[in-house]
């Protein structure tokens, strides 16, 4: 029986309602007259049931499309603005004891070769994150209770806070590692790092055990449960999504959806964010055999829908997407993106060699990240490096208040200026300097609250005296 407020995984994704859903929506995805309603909905900010986004999802209808898209880019604009935040992955190991079929860093795998970064080789790294002007980090890691267990991700989040270079520092550490206890994710809270992510692939059981055949990750409800385990540890920021091409989209669509309505229910806050990976080519995975790949098309309605179905939730878009897709996707949701990326074990401070190649997954977007904060600036975003709100507290549902009582304009608008003005001095290029300073300069005065303003202003100057970290 479907129950949101259960903690077990079949009841609050429960297959019964996923199909009644999917039907629902295709008996009434010709109903122009409920289509609309839905989307007038939207109007009020308080986001969409998964039921109403299932309706979105299948209608075709091109006027109703038309208007979903205008209406996403719309809540996009009033809660996000144009900032567009900053971040790179850090994978740590490649080991692993899963047999997930669509990446090559599964067990089977004997031609990859396996890496995981000593703690001088994670210093190295991060200076070389740091030389780029990164302030947050995804740390990867496969799963090996033996070669990777999680006092070794304990000590690298403690290695990478603890490095200063310049005027360098990787301010929030959001993590990406297998499922685990209470008890890790006690010990990962205490570390200090930001959103726990985990993609749950597909929400489809059966589906979910075909394609993880062996290994602790086989464990569907595990797995589905993950985030429960989390935030019962202490975790209030977490970050859902699925692997787009695994499973039919719409199927997971839902689940995705009923997945954040659970943490809702339960825990009185849903996910912080929520990824929309698509399935590439690596190693000894050919993404085209995996049948239920998306088009870019469908990429961009999922995303259009997603914002204006959870208007409160960050989502993000890797290098997975092209400069192309991601363009699309950033006017209609998208408000993190990752840049400058390796999903190599080590290669940010020395480039592997092609035989040592121990990367995850091929790159579509390969620009560094000075040429993508160039590229936002040109397309009139702001590149934020904000890490602000996770160190001042504002977590969980206190980061939701914040959002929902309209102050990120006062809040998240002059981080963006100052933290993109640390970027402009330290690390940028002569062009992509002035381009952020006359931004910097304009938005500046589109601040609501004079006081924010004045004292943004100041704290603005103050970073040319070299004064660093300033934030509200
Ligand atoms: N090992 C952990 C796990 O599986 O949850 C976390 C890190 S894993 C390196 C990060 C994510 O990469 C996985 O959750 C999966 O969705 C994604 N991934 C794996 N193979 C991929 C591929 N071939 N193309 C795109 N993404 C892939
Ligand atoms: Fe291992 Fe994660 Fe890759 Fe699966 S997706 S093989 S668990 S690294």
């Amino acid at each position: 029986m479907y129950n949101p407020h259960s903690l077990t995984a079949t009841e609050f994704i429960d297959d019964q309602e996923i199909q009644d859903t999917l039907a629902y929506a295709q008996a009434n995805k010709d109903n122009l007259e409920l289509v609309n309603q839905i989307i007038d909905k939207t109007e009020e900010l308080k986001g969409l049931s998964h039921r109403e986004a299932a309706v979105l999802l299948l209608c075709e209808d091109r006027a109703a499309q038309k208007r979903i898209f205008a209406q996403a880019a719309k809540i996009k604009q009033q809660f996000y603005g144009n900032r567009i935040v900053m971040f790179a992955p850090l994978y740590l190991s490649n080991y692993c004891v899963n047999g997930c079929t669509y990446c090559p860093f599964h067990f089977k795998n004997k031609h990859i070769p396996r890496k995981k970064l000593t703690q001088e080789e994670i210093r190295r790294e991060v200076i070389a994150l740091q030389d780029m002007g990164h302030k947050r980090l995804a740390l990867e890691t496969g799963e090996d209770p033996v070669n990777c267990p999680i006092e070794y991700v304990l000590e690298s989040i403690q290695t990478i806070y603890s490095i200063q270079h310049k005027n360098g520092a990787i301010r929030r550490v959001n993590v990406n590692i297998a499922a685990t206890t209470v008890e890790n994710y006690r010990k990962l809270k205490e570390a200090g790092i930001g959103t726990y992510i985990l993609f749950q692939e597909t929400y489809h059981k059966e589906q979910y055990e075909r394609l993880h055949p062996t290994g602790p990750k086989h464990d569907y409800a595990y797995h589905t449960e993950a985030m429960d385990r989390a935030m019962q540890g202490g975790i209030d920021d977490v970050g859902i999504g699925v692997l787009f091409g695994l499973n039919l989209y719409q199927y997971d669509f839902v689940g995705l959806l009923m997945h954040a309505e659970h943490l809702e229910a339960v825990h009185g806050v849903g996910p912080h964010t929520i990824s929309v990976p698509r399935i590439r080519n690596a190693d000894d995975i050919d993404a085209s055999s995996f049948t239920n790949g998306i088009s870019d098309e469908l990429f961009q309605k999922i995303v259009a829908i997603l914002r204006i179905t959870v208007p409160y939730t960050g989502i993000i878009v890797s290098t997975r997407e092209s400069q192309k897709s991601r363009e699309m996707v950033l006017k209609y949701g998208v408000s993190q993106i990752s840049g400058g990326s390796r999903t190599s074990v080590g290669g940010y401070a020395e480039e592997e060699p092609e035989e040592e190649d121990s990367s995850q997954f091929e790159l579509s977007d390969q620009r560094s990240l000075e040429e993508i904060v160039n590229w936002l600036l040109k397309s009139g975003y702001i590149p934020s490096f904000c890490t602000a709100c996770y160190r001042e507290g504002r977590t969980g549902d206190r980061f939701m208040s914040l959002v929902k009582s309209g102050q990120i304009a006062n809040c998240c608008h002059p981080n963006a200026l100052m933290t993109l003005k640390e970027y402009a001095e330290d690390y940028a290029g002569p062009e992509t300097k002035r381009l952020a300073l006359e931004l910097i300069a304009k938005e500046v005065e589109s601040i609501p609250n004079e006081k924010v303003k004045a004292i943004a202003k100041e704290n603005l100057h103050s970073l040319d005296d070299g004064r660093r970290d300033f934030r509200f």
